[in-house]
């Protein structure tokens, strides 16, 4: 079993050594490095034969079956005669001090698109923040960084959260229809970080906003947006 299991072709540049049942019922698969490959530097990219030191880590890998796996892998820290970088060596398969693989991030985004961050947590084991980053930067590196340029017509709405014992404010980019910004409360103090992440001239740039009139907000928005009518 263990030798058809050592020439897996899930981790690039490492072999099997032993696969290990833990007392919690997960697997813990035991990697060694593979002979035949050369260590690449993790700041270069470059071969590099001179090894510093030799460490382990325990990362989470996707399911087999119906157990958990972890992966303990041996990662060797390079003295790099290329860049003079003292660095851990590049994996293709894993990020320097990732705790889960890409494997596992790919199988996390894929969820995140689909189902709420608590059902993923519960499905995957993973910790809500851990999911929660992973959705972040998905986003952040398919939609950039939060850009108010060219925002000029908003809609900003509240709604209930908790069967209607609290309240959430959504602002909106009405020409573009993306949200911009959600906050928990609805009273003028809990929106104000939403102008002020707009900045000075970005309010300015305001030019309508639609919004219900019986609440607060439209005392906040007629301050914050002096070039805006409100609608
Ligand atoms: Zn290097």
């Amino acid at each position: 079993m263990l030798n058809a299991m050592s020439s897996l072709p899930f981790w690039e540049g490492h072999i099997v050594d032993a696969v290990q049942e833990q007392e919690d019922g997960s697997l813990l698969i035991v990697l060694d490095t593979c002979p035949a490959s050369d260590a690449v530097c993790g700041a270069c990219r470059q071969p590099c034969a001179l090894i510093h030191e030799r460490r382990r880590h325990k990362v989470r890998d996707r399911d087999v079956l119906d157990r958990r796996v972890w992966l303990d892998v041996p990662v060797r820290r390079l003295d790099c005669h290329h860049c003079n970088a003292r660095v851990a060596e590049h994996i293709v398969w894993l990020d320097r001090r990732a705790r889960i693989t890409h494997r596992v991030r790919l199988w996390v985004e894929a969820l995140a698109q689909l189902l709420p961050i608590a059902h993923i947590a519960r499905l995957t084991g993973l910790h809500w923040h851990t999911i929660k980053d992973i959705d972040h930067r998905r986003l952040k590196h398919l939609h950039g960084d939060f850009s108010a340029q060219g925002v000029r017509r908003l809609v900003m709405d509240e709604f209930a959260l908790h069967k209607g014992h609290r309240y959430a404010t959504v602002a909106l980019d009405a020409e573009q229809m993306r949200v911009l910004w959600v906050g928990e409360g609805n009273s003028r103090e809990a929106i104000r970080p939403f102008f002020e992440m707009l900045g000075e001239e970005g309010c300015r740039r305001i030019e309508a906003v639609a919004m219900d009139m019986n609440t607060a907000m439209d005392l906040e928005v007629r301050q914050q947006c002096p070039n805006a009518e409100v609608v």
